[in-house]
């Protein structure tokens, strides 16, 4: 797996076994309609988190399931925290966006 190129170095000690979405890339060819959401839309025992990106990034992913729908969290370790959520999507058009996500096409 590649190692990050992250600029903070060791403050957030990678873990190595999650993907680091590519944000060095051309800019993103699909603009994800990121929203902050602060009143609780799923219940947490019923989200399952399908995949996720590696904690050594200032921002990190989750691709989130619940009821049949698919939706990705975004969250942001900068002061303050901030979480956005993307979706919901059903599994296929859900499945692509976070694969593009991954190698730096969507954000
Ligand atoms: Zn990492």
């Amino acid at each position: 797996m590649a190692q990050p190129t992250s600029p903070e170095g060791e403050e957030w000690p990678c873990p190595g076994f999650a993907a680091h979405p590519c944000n060095w890339a051309a800019p993103a060819e699909v603009a994800l309609d990121w929203r902050s959401e602060t009143r609780k839309v799923n219940s947490p025992n019923r989200q399952r988190v399908i995949a996720y990106t590696c904690s050594c990034q200032e921002t990190s992913y989750e691709f989130l399931a619940a009821g049949g729908l698919y939706r990705f969290r975004r969250v942001s370790r900068r002061t303050p925290e901030t979480v956005a959520y993307a979706g919901p999507w059903h599994r296929v058009r859900a499945e692509m966006l976070w694969g593009l996500l991954i190698v730096g096409q969507a954000q």
